[in-house]
C-alpha cells in the first residue's frame, strides 16, 4: 500500500462533493406506531370531514335556540358514541354530553351550569343563538384539503393528526442504517481492561450514539484490526448491510492507515483530507453507491466531523430538508488561540445573557480530549484566514443544544 497525499480541500467543497453523491432512500410504507421523527415521503390529503356529524361542544341540552318556552321537557340522553334516533321540537331538549352527536331538529347546545332540571323538566337561565356550543361538520378538517405536505417531519401531532383521519400505514423515508466499525489494533472492548499498549474503543460508541441521535440506525460492526485483509472484508461486511458506513481510525498518514488506500481499491474515493480542525484526514467515498466515511480515530475529531457532515448527510438520507444545527453569534468570554490554515471547531458552552449569546471553551482543546466534548452545547466555527480572537469577539455557534437562560 503507498501512502498517497491527497489533496486538501475546504469544508464547502467537502459538503458540496457529499451532497452530490447522496440523496433520499427509496420510501417505505410504515405504520402508525413507527412514525415518529420519519419525514412524509407522500402529501396526506383529509378523505372525510372532521367532525363528520355536527357534534355538542359543552355538556348540556340541544335544543331549538327560538324555542321561547319557560320549561322544557326532556325526551332522551344523548352520550358520546350512541346515536338516539329522536328529534327536538319546540317545547323541548335531549340531554347532550361533550362529544355526543346532536339530535336531528336541534340547532344549538346550552350549558348544563345555565339549567336546572326537575322531574324531567328543564328549564334555563340564559338564551343562545343557534350554532353555539356546536361543533359543525369540518370545522376541525374539512375533506380534500392537505393536512400534511410532503417532506413534513413526523412528531406527536403529526402523528394524531392521521390517526384521526385513518390514515394508518404512510409512505415515510426510511430511516438510514449505518454500520459503524473501529479500526486499530490498539482498541479493546469497553468491557476489558487494556493491557500496555491498548486502549478502549470510545469511538465506536460516540458514532453508534450520534447515528441514533441523528435518527439513524446504527448497526456495530465493532473492532477491526489493522490488516488489510480483516478491513476489506469487514468494509464490504459494512456496505452489504447498511445505508452508509462509517469506518473509524486508519485515516491518517501511518504505515498501518489502510483505509484510505482500500476505499481507493473497492470503489472511488471522493477526498481524502479536508481543511478542517480537527478532522482533517476526513474520507468520504462509495462503494457499490454505498457513501462510506472514514473518520478520524480521536473521538472528538469524529464528533466534529459527524456533526458537520455525517449528521446532515444522514438527514438527507432520512429525507429532510432541514440539514443544519441553528446557529448563534456568540460573543467570547475569554481569548481563543487560532490557527488561520484552516476552519476550527471549538467546543463551548453557550448561555444567553440579557438577549446575548456569550461563549466559553471547555478547555484544553487537543483532540484526544474527550472531556473538552462532555457539556458542551455548541460548536465555534472559528473560520480559516482568522487569526487569534480577543475577548469579546464575535463568533458563529453550531448549536448542538438549547443554550441556558441566565
Ligand atoms: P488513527 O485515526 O487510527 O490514526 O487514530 C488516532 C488516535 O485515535 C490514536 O491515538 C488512536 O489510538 C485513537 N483511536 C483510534 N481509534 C479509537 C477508538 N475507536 N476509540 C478511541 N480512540 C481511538
Ligand atoms: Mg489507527
Amino acid at each position: 500500500m503507498n501512502r498517497i497525499n491527497y489533496p486538501l480541500i475546504d469544508f464547502d467543497e467537502a459538503w458540496r462533493c457529499i451532497s452530490t453523491l447522496i440523496s433520499p432512500l427509496p420510501p417505505i410504507l410504515q405504520p402508525l406506531t413507527d412514525l415518529l421523527g420519519h419525514v412524509l415521503a407522500e402529501e396526506v390529503i383529509a378523505p372525510e370531514d372532521i367532525p363528520s356529524y355536527p357534534t355538542a361542544a359543552m355538556d348540556g341540552y340541544a335544543i331549538i335556540a327560538a324555542d321561547s318556552a319557560p320549561y322544557r321537557h326532556i325526551i332522551a340522553e344523548q352520550t358520546a358514541g350512541r346515536s338516539q334516533p329522536v328529534r327536538v321540537e319546540i317545547g323541548t331538549a335531549v340531554r347532550i354530553m361533550t362529544g355526543a352527536p346532536l339530535p336531528l331538529g336541534a340547532d344549538a347546545v346550552i350549558r348544563v351550569e345555565e339549567s336546572e332540571e326537575k322531574d324531567s323538566m328543564v328549564r334555563f337561565f340564559s338564551a343562545v343563538s343557534a350554532g353555539e356550543n356546536i361543533r359543525p361538520v369540518g370545522q376541525d378538517l374539512a375533506a380534500g384539503v392537505v393536512v400534511l405536505p410532503l417532506g413534513e417531519v413526523l412528531g406527536p401531532a403529526e402523528i394524531g393528526l392521521l390517526a384521526s383521519i385513518g390514515c394508518t400505514n404512510v409512505r415515510v423515508y426510511p430511516r438510514p442504517r449505518v454500520a459503524v466499525m473501529a479500526t486499530g489494533s490498539e482498541l479493546v472492548p469497553p468491557e476489558e481492561i487494556p493491557i500496555h499498549g491498548k486502549i478502549r474503543d470510545s469511538n465506536s460508541y460516540i458514532l453508534l450514539a450520534a447515528v441514533a441521535a441523528a435518527g439513524g440506525r446504527p448497526i456495530h460492526l465493532g473492532i477491526i484490526p489493522d490488516s488489510i485483509s480483516a478491513q476489506r472484508a469487514a468494509i464490504l461486511d459494512g456496505i452489504s448491510c447498511a445505508d452508509m458506513v462509517l469506518v473509524s481510525g486508519g485515516v491518517s498518514m501511518g504505515t498501518h492507515d489502510f483505509v484510505k488506500p482500500l476505499l481507493n481499491e473497492l470503489g472511488d474515493l471522493h477526498f481524502g483530507q479536508v481543511a478542517i480542525k480537527p478532522g482533517k484526514p476526513f474520507t468520504f467515498a462509495t462503494v457499490n453507491n454505498v457513501p462510506v466515511f472514514g473518520l478520524p480515530g480521536f473521538p472528538v475529531s469524529s464528533f466534529v466531523v459527524v456533526e458537520n457532515f455525517i449528521r446532515p448527510a444522514l438527514r438527507v438520507m432520512a429525507g429532510h430538508r432541514r440539514l443544519w444545527r441553528p446557529t448563534c453569534t456568540a460573543r467570547l468570554r475569554h481569548t481563543i488561540q487560532h490557527a488561520p490554515d484552516r476552519t476550527e471547531f471549538q467546543r463551548a458552552v453557550v448561555i444567553e445573557q440579557d438577549h446575548i449569546y456569550w461563549a466559553e471553551t471547555t478547555g484544553i482543546q487537543v483532540s484526544s480530549r474527550l472531556q473538552s466534548l462532555v457539556g458542551a452545547n455548541a460548536l465555534l466555527r472559528i473560520p480559516a484566514g482568522v487569526a487569534d480572537l480577543s475577548a469579546g469577539a464575535e463568533v458563529t455557534a453550531l448549536l448542538i443544544d438549547q443554550p441556558e437562560v441566565i
